[in-house]
């Protein structure tokens, strides 16, 4: 029997990760269950799954989440420390499926006590990177990569050398306006941008799919993970999603990661590691899927990639920069206070204010590795500025 802890249960890869344990009866005890806002399901998992504890990061809604739970002997906190003492709890497996950057300080709290983290959250990878890689070796903990991509592209790598690999490529979808009219961006709406064409995810990365910005992540995510530069880490438009990545060698070979698009795969890959388990995915049918297609991303259409490069140039604490104006200009299109197309423009802008800015913490010199709390202020800045950046937008086209 193994222990096995998911931050962020009630989202849609903690979901898929609870369907995966639950298939398996009897291998696995759910230790802790963390969630935010969706006290009634992560009260129902946390009985269905028999868990010892579930979290909940929001202080205000504890008691709605002891009143859920009273009399069945499940133990509640709430809070982000709570959230992060429920990862710092030993365990066998952890899963990290909070969404951004609120991830990190749970995830850090996983590799601190060694242990073996599923990683979804790749903000923790964005901002932390350095830091978060230094942790793992210190303490010998295991990171396995839950993005798809990322899983693809561990699963191309295992029992290769580094020396050997000559760049990596992450495929994207496009997302939901890959075929739109350019000139329509602009007017795009939040629920025109939170519909995929290929994978069923959370409404935040769906947006992010639909702006690149995911795609952008995940570039600062590979560089993090496998270390390779990003002039090596190459993006691709492959609009059916059957191929998830694919690593380039010395020799000239690609050698790809296929399957259907499903969330499952990765995340039973990664809770089986070093094994390889039946999962309840579709098995991938080539002669219907047919036709597989590919085509370079237009940079006008997704000017997220060429800041994700630009953040990585300027180093030191500006990919966690990047990540926290992201966030906020998501915060603001989702209210409806700016412009789909304003996200780029404000995480460019943001970029701009705070690489050198003199009130960044000693951040920018490249090489330097930043300790948690120069990330979290470099967080904090990035998402202040690019808040007030969106406040502006908005009076000026009011
Ligand atoms: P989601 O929005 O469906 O779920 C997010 C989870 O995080 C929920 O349990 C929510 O309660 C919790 N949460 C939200 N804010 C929090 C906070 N401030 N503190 C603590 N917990 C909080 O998101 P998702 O689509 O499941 O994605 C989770 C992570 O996995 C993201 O980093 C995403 O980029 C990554 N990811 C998701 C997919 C996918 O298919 N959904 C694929 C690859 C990577
Ligand atoms: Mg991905």
């Amino acid at each position: 029997m193994r222990t096995v802890t998911i931050l962020g249960s009630t989202g849609s890869i903690g979901q898929a990760t609870l369907d995966l344990i639950s298939r398996r009866e009897g291998d696995f005890a759910v230790e802790a269950l963390t969630g935010a806002g969706n006290i009634p399901l992560l009260a129902a998992q946390a009985i269905r799954h028999r868990a010892r504890l579930a979290v909940t990061a929001r202080e205000d809604l504890h008691a709605d989440l002891k009143a859920a739970l009273a009399g069945t002997g499940i133990e509640t906190a709430a809070g982000p420390a709570a959230v992060a003492e429920a990862a710092a709890r030993p365990v066998d497996w952890t899963m990290a499926a909070i969404v951004g950057a609120a991830g990190l300080v749970p995830s850090l709290a996983v590799l601190r006590r060694g242990g073996t983290l599923a990683l979804a959250n790749k903000e923790t990878l964005v901002a932390g990177g350095p830091l978060v890689m230094a942790e793992a070796a210190r303490t010998g903990a295991c990171l396995l990569p839950v993005d798809s991509e990322h899983s693809g592209l561990f699963q191309a790598l295992r029992g290769e050398r580094a020396e050997e690999v000559e760049r990596l490529i992450l495929t994207a979808s496009g997302g939901a306006f890959r075929d739109w009219p350019l000139h329509r961006l602009r007017e795009a709406t939040p629920e025109q941008a939170s519909t995929h064409p290929n994978w069923a995810m959370g409404q935040r990365i769906t947006i992010d799919s639909a702006s690149m910005f995911n795609k952008a992540l995940e570039i600062i995510e590979a560089h993090v993970l496998f270390g390779l530069p990003a002039d090596r880490i190459e993006v691709v438009i492959h609009p059916e999603s059957l191929v998830h990545a694919l690593v380039g060698f010395r020799d000239g070979a690609l050698i790809a990661h296929l399957g259907a698009p499903d969330m499952r795969h990765a995340i039973g890959f990664a809770l089986n590691h070093p094994l390889r388990e039946a999962l309840p995915v579709e098995r991938l049918d080539l002669v219907r899927a047919g036709r597989l297609t590919f085509r370079e991303p237009d940079p006008a259409r997704y000017p997220a990639l060429r800041l994700a490069r630009l953040a990585m140039e300027q180093g030191g604490l500006m990919p966690a920069v990047f990540n926290a104006a992201k966030e906020a200009a998501l915060d603001a299109f989702l209210a409806r206070a700016i412009r789909f197309t304003q996200m780029a423009e404000i995480v460019e802008r943001t970029l701009d204010r705070l690489s050198g800015d003199g009130r960044m913490p000693r951040l920018c010199r490249a090489g330097e590795m930043p300790g948690l709390d120069d990330i979290l202020e470099a967080d904090r800045l990035g998402r202040k500025e690019a808040a007030a950046l969106a406040g502006r937008m908005t009076r000026e086209e009011a």
